[in-house]
This record gives structure tokens, C-alpha cells and sequence, in this order.
């Protein structure tokens, strides 16, 4: 058998290397260090060592077979190498928890996670449980940029066994057939070692077969074969799994939120969120140090994505809940509230830019008639219907139709004069005519209709919003005290001077002039 994959004990904490062994020697696990150990680093240890982490690599200490000088170096040189796996791990953390940004978070993890170890390559894969496969979230190359496209698509058909083993929480080493007897290959003892060094290991580590056409690690031959057909160099696949105090919602889900939703308690495949794939140049090899301190990476980014995720949730949250508090229930418009803000608003910003502000109030005609004859549920439907045929009217981003109250509207128009208000409260009398509502059972010719006041002004430090609303009001009154279906513009807006009047002047203060228009003309 030339190649080999070998399941690796998952460890949550981080043991420095053994203090006898090798720190590539099969049977060295990780021990604590002892105190004296500790005295004996500060003495001997180049102060520069503690900060100058960036130049050490795993694939360096983890894997070099230069022979060392004595067994107290060896130990020297193992603990200055646990410190500063810790100092990277931490920096590594510290930049995982500065943002809440998924896409962040997932591209500071493959590029840290490949400095550590100088990895050829670090991939971050995410499970579909639709499609039933995985696909590359972002993968890092040396010297190359962030990759964010999915590259690769690796199937549940093309490779069950490996990815039932990762959905099981195991971690897998894939190594290229020449590293087959190298000392980084783990045997039986080596696991039952482990379980009495590290209680959270909740994998069995099984020895290499010789022939045998399924590895120990219960992957079949073939899959290892094709995994690095297709992918040259020493892998190490570390799965990432959701945790189980969160529970993801609908909304949550985003393009840049990608974790699962479904929950299942009949597969743990569906706690997993998917794995990261780590290559080493083909001769190099994943030891378990490495992998312990790959493991814990991904311990922090899992927390990572999930704060970022119950972050965005809560985002989700508070704008649902804002747009019910600005929206009205009925008709799904603007609300009193929303409308008053918005008004508030435009009015300050066309104060600043000396521009006009429009404003339409429409009343549906004889609407307490309608409700008596057709009842209230079709009252309401009704409402809802000219609502809809109220929002062709305005067009513009800063144009808010509002309900007012009752069976009474309100449409804000910004920068809109008279004239360009008039023509949309004809455009509203168009369409709630083609939705040729009947008002009465017995008169073929009878459709709901509406009635609009109009105002205009310039607003100033001497008028305010108020006073706009109650002269498109006094024209609302006017118009329906010459009839129904038809719009009555204010020309006259009685706290502002006569040249900054928009539309028909009027003859004098407190006078309202209106231009009667009747619907449709
Ligand atoms: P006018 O032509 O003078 O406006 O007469 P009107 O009947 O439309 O006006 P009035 O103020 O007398 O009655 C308003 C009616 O609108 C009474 C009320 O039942 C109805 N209404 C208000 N809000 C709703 C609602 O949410 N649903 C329904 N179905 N009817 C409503
Ligand atoms: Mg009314
Ligand atoms: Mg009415």
C-alpha cells in the first residue's frame, strides 16, 4: 500500500511536546510542562525566540529530521517551540474574535492557519446538505491571494467513507505513500498513550493496515488513491462542527452567514458545518502536535462564525422589529409613526435646500357606506387593494405613501411642486378607477373612489411640518364640501410669503384658494 490515511485523536487543549522524546518520535504525546521545566526555558532561551514567531513554522520543528544535539537541547528547543505555538494560537484567536464579519473570519483563519504551518495550502470546506456535498468557502495558496469561488466540489458519492469519518468528528491525515513509514505514523500504542494523556480524545486511533483494502481509519484505498489523485500533498481535514447550544434560524441564513440550518437528530452529518483541509508539501508530514494545535483553530473559529452568526440573527431581529413598529398591519404601508418621521425629515433636509414639499391626504369616499353594505372583512380588502393602487402614484425613492388612519392616506412628495403633486393625485385617481371596486350592489355604475387635498410649501424656520398637513387637511374639507372623486389643491399656504407659494396664489393670509380639479381631467 502506498498510500495512507490515518485518523488523528482530537484534542481541545494543548499539551506542550513530551520532555524525553522527540518531539517526532511516534510514541511522544503532549505533557504539561512542569515548573522547573519552565525556570530552566527562561534561562536558556533567546528572549528574541518570544517574539519572533512569525519566522517558525510547524513544518520545520514538526517534521525535521536534523538530529539534535543532545536531549537537553531537544527539550530547550521543544518547549521555546510550545510557547511560541501558544503565542501564534493566541494572536490567532485575538484576530478571530475582532470581527463579526463572516467572510472575515474565514479568510483570517486560512491565511493564519497556513502561516503557522507553513502550509502549502488551507481550505475551508462547508457541508450542503441539499446537494450532499461540500464546497469551498476560501482557500489560501502561498503567494496567492484569498480564493473565495468554489474551486471544488467534493461529493458524498465520490468520497462517502471520508467525509462519514469527518462527520463523525475524526480527524484524518492523508498522506502521499513515501511518508509511509515516517515517524509521524501514529501505531495502536500510540492511541492507547494518548487516551490516558487526553481525556477529550472521543476517537478510536487505529494502527495501519498492511494490505488491507480499508484503512483502520475506515476509508477505503480507492478514496485515499483519488483524494490525492486529485489534491497532491500531506493533508490533514479537520471537521468543524456546529455547536450544540446554537441553534440557527431561517433568517440567518446568508450568502455570508453560510451555516446550516437543518437540525437533525438522526445524523450528526447535520451538525456539521464542514471541514478545513490543510496541505504540507508531499514530503512533509502532520504530527500530532500540529494537528492539536490546527484542531484548536478551529475550535476558535468555530466559536467565531457563530458569535458572527447569532450577531447577524440578532440584526435580522432588531430590523424585523423595526419595520413592524414603522409598518401598518392592514395594508403593509408606512405606518402614523413612519410617517411622521419621514415627514420630519424631508422637511428639515428642504428647509436646508430651499426645495418644496408636497403633500397629498386622500380619503376613500363614503367608505362607512361600503363597510355597512359589503361588511367589514370586505372593508379591509378593499383597503388593502386601493393601498396597492396608491403606491403606483409616486415614484421616487424619498415619495412615502403612509395609511393616516382609518380610511385615510397620506403621500409624501419631496421636492415636488404643485403641479407635479396634482398630476400624481390624477395618476391615484386613475388607478383606484381601474380597480373598479363596486360601491353599491344595485349600481352597476357605482366604484369606490377617493377624494385628495394637496398642499405645497417651501418649508422655513417660520412654518413647520404641522401646518403642512393641516392645509392639505382644510383642502381635503374643501374638496369634499364641493362633492366626491376629486382633488383640491391648497394654493395658498398661509405661514409662508407669497413668493415662496407653490401653484395658485391666493388673495390673501388665512384664505385657502383652491384650484378644483375634478378626478380624471
Ligand atoms: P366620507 O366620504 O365623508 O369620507 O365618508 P366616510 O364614510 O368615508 O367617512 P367616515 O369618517 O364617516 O367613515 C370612515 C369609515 O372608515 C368608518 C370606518 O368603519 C371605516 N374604517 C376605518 N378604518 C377601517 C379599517 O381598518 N377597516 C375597515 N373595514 N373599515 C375602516
Ligand atoms: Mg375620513
Ligand atoms: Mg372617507
Amino acid at each position: 500500500m502506498l498510500k495512507r490515511l490515518f485518523q488523528v485523536p482530537l484534542s481541545t487543549t494543548h499539551l506542550p511536546p513530551g520532555s524525553s522524546a522527540s518531539s517526532h518520535s511516534p510514541t511522544n504525546f503532549p505533557q504539561p510542562i512542569k515548573a522547573a521545566d519552565k525556570q530552566r526555558l527562561i534561562k536558556l532561551s533567546d528572549p528574541q525566540d518570544k517574539v519572533c514567531v512569525s519566522d517558525w513554522s510547524c513544518s520545520q520543528h514538526f517534521t525535521s529530521s536534523a538530529p539534535m544535539a543532545s536531549s537537553e537541547t531537544l527539550q530547550v528547543e521543544q518547549l521555546k517551540q510550545h510557547i511560541r505555538q501558544q503565542q501564534q494560537l493566541r494572536q490567532v484567536e485575538c484576530k478571530l474574535r475582532q470581527t463579526l464579519n463572516f467572510s472575515t473570519i474565514a479568510g483570517t483563519a486560512v491565511v493564519e492557519t497556513a502561516g503557522i504551518f507553513n502550509a502549502k495550502q488551507v481550505t475551508l470546506v462547508r457541508y450542503d446538505r441539499a446537494t450532499q456535498s461540500c464546497q469551498q468557502v476560501v482557500r489560501y495558496c502561498q503567494n496567492q491571494r484569498l480564493a473565495w469561488q468554489p474551486a471544488c466540489n467534493i461529493s458524498e458519492t465520490e468520497f462517502p467513507a471520508l467525509l462519514h469519518q469527518l462527520w463523525q468528528g475524526k480527524m484524518l491525515r492523508i498522506l502521499p505513500g513515501q511518508l509511509e513509514t515516517s515517524s509521524s505514523v501514529l501505531t495502536a500504542n500510540d492511541a492507547q498513550t494518548q487516551a490516558t494523556v487526553d481525556s477529550d480524545v472521543d476517537n478510536v486511533l487505529e494502527s495501519s493496515a498492511s494490505e488491507s483494502s480499508v484503512s483502520e481509519s475506515g476509508v477505503p484505498e480507492h478514496e485515499i488513491q483519488q483524494w490525492l489523485a486529485r489534491w497532491p500533498g500531506s493533508w490533514l481535514l479537520i471537521p468543524i462542527k456546529k455547536s450544540p447550544s446554537v441553534q440557527p434560524t431561517q433568517s440567518s441564513l446568508t450568502e455570508h452567514h453560510p451555516i446550516d440550518d437543518d437540525r437533525s437528530t438522526e445524523a450528526e452529518a447535520f451538525d456539521s458545518w464542514g471541514f478545513m483541509a490543510l496541505a504540507l508539501p508531499k514530503r512533509e508530514s502532520w504530527t500530532d502536535t500540529a494537528a492539536s494545535v490546527a484542531h484548536s483553530i478551529t475550535v476558535t473559529f468555530t466559536a467565531a462564525i457563530q458569535h458572527a452568526q447569532q450577531y447577524h440573527e440578532l440584526t435580522v431581529a432588531n430590523q424585523e422589529l423595526q419595520k413592524l413598529a414603522l409598518s401598518d398591519g392592514l395594508t403593509c404601508l408606512a405606518n402614523r409613526r413612519r410617517f411622521d418621521e419621514h415627514l420630519t425629515d424631508e422637511w428639515q433636509r428642504l428647509a436646508r435646500e430651499k426645495q418644496p414639499l408636497s403633500l397629498i391626504l386622500c380619503d376613500l369616499d363614503h367608505f362607512k357606506r361600503y363597510n355597512d353594505t359589503f361588511g367589514h372583512p370586505a372593508g379591509d380588502r378593499c383597503l388593502i387593494r386601493v393601498a396597492r393602487a396608491l403606491l403606483s402614484g409616486p415614484q421616487r425613492p424619498a415619495d412615502l405613501v403612509a395609511r393616516y388612519g382609518g380610511e385615510e392616506f397620506a403621500i409624501v412628495l419631496p421636492n415636488t411642486d404643485t403641479h407635479g403633486a396634482w398630476r400624481i393625485a390624477q395618476k391615484i385617481h386613475e388607478s383606484i378607477r381601474a380597480l373598479q371596486i363596486k360601491h353599491a350592489p344595485d349600481n352597476e355604475e357605482s366604484y369606490v373612489t377617493v377624494t385628495m387635498g394637496v398642499s405645497t410649501v417651501i418649508p422655513g424656520h417660520d412654518n413647520t411640518a404641522q401646518m403642512l398637513v393641516q392645509a392639505s387637511d382644510l383642502a381635503l374639507y374643501h374638496a369634499k364640501q364641493q362633492g366626491r372623486n376629486r382633488t383640491y389643491v391648497n394654493g395658498h399656504y398661509n405661514t409662508v410669503s407669497e413668493d415662496q407659494v407653490m401653484g395658485k396664489q391666493t388673495e390673501g393670509p388665512n384664505q385657502l384658494d383652491v384650484m378644483p380639479v375634478e378626478a380624471g381631467e
